[in-house]
Formats: C-alpha cells, sequence, structure tokens
C-alpha cells in the first residue's frame, strides 16, 4: 500500500465525520414501515444501552448507547440523551462494549469448511469476530472458489484471507529446490493476479517454510508488486525468526527490502525472537523497523501473547532440504546411512537453537500417552538420545509441538509498540487457538499492567481493521458493520493452557456478528453470521 499509516488514519476520520452526517438518514431507512416523521423516535433493530464503550480508536470508555439496524451500527448516543426505541434492547450497565476483535493470522480454514466447528466457538469466545487465513504462505490459491464455498457452508465468524506465496509456488512447480524460472514466475503472477481480483487482502509468505524457503528474494519482490497494485499488503513469515539459516536482523532487512522495491505495506506476522541465541534481539529489530517507518516504509506487526510458539516437530528441528520434494523422498533421507551424520549434527543444533529437547512439548501426536512430555523424557522413555527420538517420531505421524522459546523481555519489548496488533496464530495442540485474546488481557493488562483495557482493545481491533484495510470493522461508529461485543472485564479469562489446549475462555457475554446477535448472555445461538470480507 503506497500511502503510510498516518495517511489512513486521517482519511478515516474524515469518512467518519461524513457518516455522522448520514446518521437521521440511515435511522429512517432502518424504520422504513414504521410511520415515524421524527428520526428521534425511529426504530432500531437493537439498542445496548448503559456500556462502558470502548470504540477501538479512543483509549478511554465512553457512556454511550449503540443502536444496530440491520448489519450496520446506525446509531452512537450519550447514554440516556436520546428517545430512540428498539425492537430489542440490551443492558450493559457494569459491562464493555467493544468492537469484535479481528485477529489477522490464524488457521482455522479446515474448522470453517467442517459442518460441525464452523460456528468457530473457540473464537467467538475470545471475542474474535473476524478470522484471517492464508498466512504463513500457506492456504488456498482460489480466493473465489473459498470465499464462495464458506459462505455457502455458513460460518460463525467473518473470513478474510491472503493468498500464500508457497501454495501459489507448489502448485506451478511443486516442492522443488530451486529458483522460479521466467515462466513459472508467469504462471505464479497469473494465479496471484486472480486472487487479488477475487478479494484477497494480500499476498502472504512462509519464508521460513518448505517451499517458500526455496524462492530467493527477488521472487518475492516480483509477486508482491502485483498485491501492491491491487492495494493488498504483504503479510510474512520470515525467513528466520533466529538463527537458523540467514539470522533474525537479515531475515528482517529482506522483509523491509521487499516492501520497499515493491511499495508495498509491510506486515511482519507473529513477530518474535525465537530461541536463546537471538534472545535480547528484539532491541534491534525494533530499532530496524522503526527506522525503515521514519525512511517512508509502511509496517506493522501481529502478535500473540504466549512464550512458546506452536508447530509441527518437523518444522522446528528437520533441516529444510531433507524436506525438499515429497514425503517420501522426506523419509528415505531421514533413513540414509550416507546422510546420519550431516542430520544428526543439523537436528542437534536445531534442537539446542529452540532451547533443548526440554522445551519441546509434544501437544498433539497420534499415541496420546506421548502427548504433554518433552522431547527429553520421550528420549529417555524409548532408550534413544533426543536426535534419534525426533527422527523416529516424524516418520510415526504428525507431531505437534509447543516450542519454549522466548524471552518475556522480548514479548514485552514488541507488545508496548504502537504497530503492533494482537493474533492468536491458533494451531491445534496451543492454548493460543482458544485463549490468545483473554490471556493478554490477563496477563499484559491486568496482571502487569503493561497495556490500558483501551489500549488492548485498539490493537484488537481498529489497528488491525487499518492494517488489512477492512474499512467497515474494527470500530464502533455509525456506518461501521456492527460486530460488537460486550464483556465482563472482571471475568474475561483464559481457561485453555499447555496440559488441556482446547478449552473455551469465559467472560464474553454477548456477541453481534453483521448484526446478529451470535451469542447471547453467554450462550451460543446457533447462527452463522459470518461473511467472506475484504
Ligand atoms: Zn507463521
Amino acid at each position: 500500500m503506497p500511502s503510510t499509516f498516518m495517511q489512513s488514519v486521517s482519511l478515516e476520520r474524515i469518512l467518519s465525520a461524513a457518516l455522522l452526517v448520514s446518521v437521521i438518514t440511515v435511522l429512517s431507512a432502518c424504520s422504513e414501515n414504521k410511520p415515524a416523521s421524527d428520526a428521534k423516535q425511529a426504530v432500531v433493530d437493537t439498542l445496548i444501552i448503559n456500556g462502558n464503550v470502548y470504540n477501538g480508536i479512543e483509549t478511554k470508555s465512553q457512556a454511550l448507547d449503540i443502536a444496530i439496524c440491520g448489519s450496520e451500527i446506525c446509531g452512537v448516543y450519550p447514554t440516556g440523551q436520546h428517545s430512540v426505541k428498539a425492537k430489542t434492547t440490551l443492558d450493559a450497565t457494569g459491562k464493555i462494549v467493544s468492537p469484535g476483535f479481528i485477529d489477522p493470522h490464524t488457521h482455522t480454514l479446515a474448522e470453517l469448511y467442517s459442518k460441525d466447528k464452523n460456528s468457530n466457538l473457540n473464537y467467538l469466545t475470545q471475542g474474535v469476530t473476524t478470522v484471517v487465513n492464508g498466512n504463513d504462505g500457506e492456504g488456498p490459491v482460489d480466493i473465489a472458489k473459498t470465499a464462495r464455498e464458506l459462505e455457502a457452508n455458513g460460518i460463525g465468524t467473518n473470513v478474510a484471507l491472503f493468498v500464500g506465496h508457497g501454495s501459489v509456488r507448489e502448485q506451478v512447480m511443486g516442492r522443488a529446490q530451486r529458483f522460479a524460472n521466467t515462466e513459472e514466475l508467469a504462471a505464479m503472477s497469473q494465479l496471484l493476479t486472480q486472487a487479488m481480483e477475487a478479494g484477497a487482502l494480500g499476498l502472504s509468505t512462509g519464508l521460513y517454510y518448505v517451499p517458500g524457503s526455496f524462492a530467493n528474494t527477488e521472487e518475492v519482490v516480483t509477486l508482491a508488486k502485483i498485491a501492491s497494485k491491487y492495494n493488498g499488503i504483504y503479510d510474512t513469515h520470515l525467513r528466520d525468526e533466529s538463527t537458523f539459516n540467514i539470522g533474525f536482523i537479515a531475515a528482517l532487512t529482506e522483509a523491509i527490502h521487499i516492501a520497499d522495491a515493491a511499495d508495498i505495506h509491510l506486515h511482519l506476522a507473529h513477530i518474535k525472537a525465537l530461541g536463546v541465541d537471538v534472545w535480547g534481539q528484539s532491541s534491534a529489530a525494533i530499532e530496524k523497523i522503526e527506522h525503515a517507518q521514519a525512511q517512508g516504509v509502511s509496517i506493522s506487526a501481529d502478535q500473540y501473547p504466549w512464550l512458546a510458539s506452536g508447530t509441527k516437530l518437523r518444522s522446528a528441528v528437520m533441516p529444510k532440504w531433507v524436506m525438499a520434494d515429497s514425503q517420501q523422498a522426506f523419509h528415505q533421507r531421514l533413513n540414509d546411512a550416507s546422510l546420519a551424520e550431516k542430520l544428526s549434527v543439523e537436528i542437534k543444533e536445531n534442537i539446542r537453537r529452540r532451547g533443548g529437547p526440554k522445551s519441546l512439548l509434544i501437544t498433539a501426536f497420534k499415541d496420546a500417552t506421548l502427548v504433554g512430555l518433552n522431547l527429553a523424557q520421550i528420549a529417555e522413555k524409548r532408550a534413544l538420545d533426543p536426535v534419534k527420538t525426533a527422527i523416529a517420531l516424524v516418520q510415526e505421524g504428525e507431531v505437534r509441538v509447543a516450542s519454549f522459546n522466548m524471552s518475556p523481555t522480548d514479548v514485552e519489548a514488541f507488545m508496548v509498540k504502537p504497530w503492533v496488533v494482537t493474533s492468536s496464530d491458533g494451531t491445534n495442540g496451543h492454548p493460543r487457538k482458544f485463549a490468545s485474546f483473554p490471556q493478554k488481557y490477563q496477563e499484559y493488562v491486568e496482571k502487569k499492567g503493561l497495556l490500558t483495557i483501551g489500549e488492548f482493545i485498539n490493537q484488537s481491533s481498529s489497528k488491525t481493521a487499518k492494517i488489512l484495510a477492512l474499512k467497515d470493522r474494527g470500530q464502533l461508529n455509525i456506518g461501521y458493520q456492527a460486530d460488537i461485543i460486550v464483556f465482563d472485564a472482571n471475568t474475561f479469562a483464559a481457561n485453555a493452557n499447555f496440559s488441556t489446549w482446547n478449552k473455551y475462555s469465559s467472560g464474553i457475554e454477548q456477541v453481534w456478528v453483521n448484526g446478529q446477535q451470535v451469542i447471547k448472555n453467554k450462550q451460543f445461538q446457533e447462527k452463522l453470521a459470518g461473511k467472506f470480507v475484504h
């Protein structure tokens, strides 16, 4: 996006002012079948009264009543100073009313496509009303088809989609470990163009993962230019968040170069300094980012509020060259005696980077007796060393791990930056999928006082909407879509943890998605009100 973050803020203010003027019109339209001549006597669908309202922009709460007509917010009034009537009135005395949260980094497509989890209840109960998918270079290439199918299936939250570089690359050239040639790059460009025209938010990459890791910087610049042409953004899981290949700071330099060369907004996914070797590098990273911002590169980031990342054991410890081409080739290399020594050295080093075998907790595996144990414990159980244990496990099936690899100092240094927003990066086996938003609230607002509740809400709503250019979400203002939550600040709490990762959070009492109340008095209403948004 060529315009800077600041420019879009002022544009938004102008838009809000224009929308304010249209309030009377909206109100009248809302009560078309009522013979009300005075707009103040109009009947709106829903009125949320007496709440402490955080509108997503201000950091302090205001005593406001919020009116909903259809899917939109059609009135915002000082509490008690109006005579608007409503078909349904909700008294939010003592509660917080806020925009529904927007999660810019999830992995929820499997749930949204399912018949039993498409309500996305583990997100609604965190206060999240919009989830983004297609991050890390993954996800569907055909955005139009995906959007159509998800809406036809019915979804409990809104969904927005990035088009993933890894997916596009794999469709064109498989998992080949080489740079793309001219024809392949043209084919990728074509797929990306279609995705952007179908409403993708932009291009995502996972340059750490296979096959994204096989691309050079220029390939990504070429593709990012296309996303930029359609006012999309560049969302990246960096090539290295640690010392796995080029190093954290060099990977950041690469991302900034891509954004600068392609004239596109850079969004850093789940910003972190991963592993003991890079602990403390948050200060160098922040300096580099803010220096680039001062030079005119528009940059933001998201972050999940946990000290452990979550991934597959394979991605965590296996060298990339071992995983190239196919699953079969991967297993063959793992059992190739001529590669054994090289492999062993590299895996051992990757385990060390992540804090040693005790720092890798198995959170999901077909053999449930191993879940909850760390790699060191499983190695002991099997009387093998950690490297041989890891090699055996990845061949037995998919192993998910929580990798305790972050320092609290780095996590907190990133969190307070005005360009950082809340995300979950939710995956099975990690409590972040069920509890990231309340976890951040409890740990960093209530317990540590690092953020005010208003800052937390803004980082979870309007700031995210601005980054993603979702123009009518993330604020409680007239003309915005009515994605609204009501919660109790005293009871908003995470219940999931590393031993039980899939427990719903508590404290979210009422939720509206596109004007429909989907959670009422803490009860899910069996309504699928989500839409594909872009
Ligand atoms: Zn990622």
